[in-house]
Parts: C-alpha cells; structure tokens; sequence
C-alpha cells in the first residue's frame, strides 16, 4: 500500500485541521444559507400542513392493484397520529390541515366497517384540535354515497364571507346536482379552492342523474372495456380515462374561474387543491383527472394562481408549468412504510411558500409565479 508522506507534516495538520474547519464552518454556512433561504429570517405569515390518501383500514397489510406496492393499512393510522403530533407540538402550529383525500379505504365497506374506520381517523385528527379541509377522493365514494359525505365530518365546506358576490359564495348549480368545492381565505390577500375531481364520475354520482349519465359518456368514448377500472390504452395521456379517476363539471369550471377572476383583482395568492392532479409532468398520467386540460387553462389565465395540490398517486410528483404554477403531488400515506413518513407543512412567506417535507415528502420552495 503506497504511503503518502508529507513533508510538512506539521503545518500539514494544522491546514489540515484549518481546512476541516473551513470546511465544515463552509458547510453550516451553506447549510444555515439554504435554511435561511429556505424558511426565511422572518417568521413565516402562516403554516398549514398537508397529508394525502391515508387509506385506513383495520386489516392486515396488502398490495396495490398492479403488485408492484405494498399497503400498509394499520400503518397509516400510526403515520396519521405521528403527523398529527408533529403538528400539534410546533412552536406555531399549522392554521389548519389539508386532507387530500381517500382518507379510508374502500376495503372497509366490504367489511361493513366505513362508519368505524373514518370514526377512528377523525378521533385521530380530533386530538390535535387544528382545522381540518377534506378533500373528496375515489375511496370516499367507495364507502359513502354523496349525500352521506355532505352529512359527515368529511364535509368541511364552508361559507367564506369575505367574498360577498354570490357567483362565489358556492358551486352549486341549477339541476340540484350540487358539487362539493368550496373556498376559504386563512389570511389577507391568500385564498384556497377545494375542487370536487369526482364531479363528473360514475362513482360521485348516482343513476339517474345527468351528470352520472355524462360522465358514462365520456368514459365509454375513450375506454371500451367492460371493466371501466382497466384503462383502454397502455401507456399515454389515454390511460386517464378509467372508472376511478374523474372530472369536474362545466358548473364547477365556470364557478372556479369567476372566483379566480375576483382573487385577481383583490391581488391574492391562490392554491387550488382536488383528489387528483391536472398537470401530465406532475403524475403518472394514470391518475389524472379526465379534463385536466379544461382545469389547466383557466390556472395558467389567471395571475392569483401559485399552486395546485393534489394527491391519488401514491408516489408522488412535482413539475413547475410554463405560466409558473406549482403542481405537487403528494406521496400517499398507505404506501409508506413504517419507518418512514408522508406528511408536510408549508411555510407561506410574502413572496413564496416553502414546504418541509417529511420523510417521502420532499422539501420545495414554491416562489409565487
Ligand atoms: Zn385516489
């Protein structure tokens, strides 16, 4: 073995122990720079936190439809109360949580045990005491009809007063067939939009309804199989179209770009959130929402829009758009193992969000488009 032999051995520890010095005072600099950049020497203006598809059952742990992940059923309540205590013991805590849906998974109703298992995850939730926005996803309807999620505890819909124009007030149209989107204002000049992605579906509405009718429609034009749960194509945007993804309505898209064309002039910070994502790059295009172009374009006509949330594929994206608009998809809960963790919190600044992700969840800044 070569030795290396230092004539200066002396001065060559004392450099050496210089730049090791350097080297690490370098490092926590660049460390603390990156933090500092990161979160801000100034507190941040709020926080919210974020979690996606716990997917809780009490069963024991399985496979998702391909066999390619395992579940982790039991799990994912202990990753739910592990986040919620994150939560619960930070300096500020979050204003509030957004659940991005499939809180519970559809197993539960053929053990006849829906009531329980989301009973269980909102006592979870419960403890912590900080508000929570429910987004709607496949396996809600999975356990629930429409008209039992507008009476539970997953219907966090509110009435935001602080936009008094009644074109915002609430997404309801004129044939009864009322969606479940709303928004909220957590501070001056921020905004959020909850979007209904199972709107038009043929499992988030029943027969005989028209949406029910036109959602069949649409998926029978682009996908022939007689398990509608099979997608028509292998690979591509085509793949879209199966019975467990969805769409919004003209209703709602009508509805999310007046109230988009109001947050523009009041000068606010917009962040949409729905079950399923609305950008090709930010998912696997199995789990896009079936119009996610109709979506797309009216995000990129308006100036409000920071960000669009999403969750539904369980590994995850990210992708900034062209116009500037974030699109994060959050790494599912269920499929994540025990040692590990799938939650974040954002930190909303002046002129961006950051967000610390935990665990499978990565840590982004989000600088306003
Ligand atoms: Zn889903």
């Amino acid at each position: 073995m070569l030795k290396f032999k230092c004539p200066f051995r002396k001065s060559c520890v004392t450099e050496g122990r210089f730049l090791g010095w350097w080297a690490k005072s370098e490092k926590l600099t660049g460390r603390l720079t990156r933090t500092k950049k990161m979160y801000g020497s100034l507190p941040p203006l709020f926080t919210f936190g974020v979690i996606a598809d716990i997917q809780y059952a009490d069963i024991e742990d399985g496979f998702n439809f391909k066999h390619t992940r395992k579940r982790y059923y039991r799990n994912s309540l202990r990753l739910l109360r592990r986040a919620n205590e994150k939560w619960k013991s930070e300096a500020v805590q979050p204003r509030f949580i957004i659940q991005l849906g499939d809180v519970i998974d559809g197993y539960n109703k053929k053990y006849d045990a829906s009531e329980r298992a989301l009973e269980t995850v909102v006592n979870e939730l419960d403890k912590s005491a900080i508000e929570v926005h429910h987004v709607w996803g496949n396996h809600e309807f999975y356990n629930f009809s429409r008209d039992d999620l507008m009476m539970s505890a997953l219907n966090s819909k509110t009435v935001d007063g602080t936009m008094a124009e009644d074109a915002v007030q609430s997404c309801s149209v004129s044939d009864t067939e009322e969606s479940y989107a709303y928004h909220f204002s957590p501070a001056p000049y921020f905004r959020f939009v909850v979007l209904d992605a199972y709107d038009l579906s043929i499992i988030g509405r029943k027969e005989p309804s028209t949406r029910y009718y036109e959602a069949l429609e649409m998926l029978q034009a682009h996908n022939d199989n007689d398990d509608l749960n099979h997608p028509p194509v292998a690979e591509g945007l085509e793949q879209r179209f199966v019975k467990f993804n969805g769409g919004f309505s003209q209703g709602q898209l009508d509805w999310l770009d007046r109230l988009l064309t109001l947050s523009d002039e009041k000068l606010e910070k917009v962040v949409v959130v729905s079950h399923l994502p609305v950008h090709p790059y930010s998912t696997d295009p199995i789990c896009l929402a079936w119009n996610y172009d109709r979506v797309l374009s009216i995000l990129h006509s308006h100036k409000s829009v920071v960000c669009f949330m999403a969750g539904h594929d369980h590994d995850g994206g990210y992708y900034r758009d062209a116009s500037g608009v974030h699109h994060l998809t959050f790494e599912g809960v269920i499929e994540t193992p025990p040692e590990s963790e799938a939650f974040g919190t954002v930190y909303v600044y002046e002129d961006r969000m950051a967000l610390k992700g935990n665990g499978r969840v990565s840590d982004r800044v989000l600088p306003y488009p």
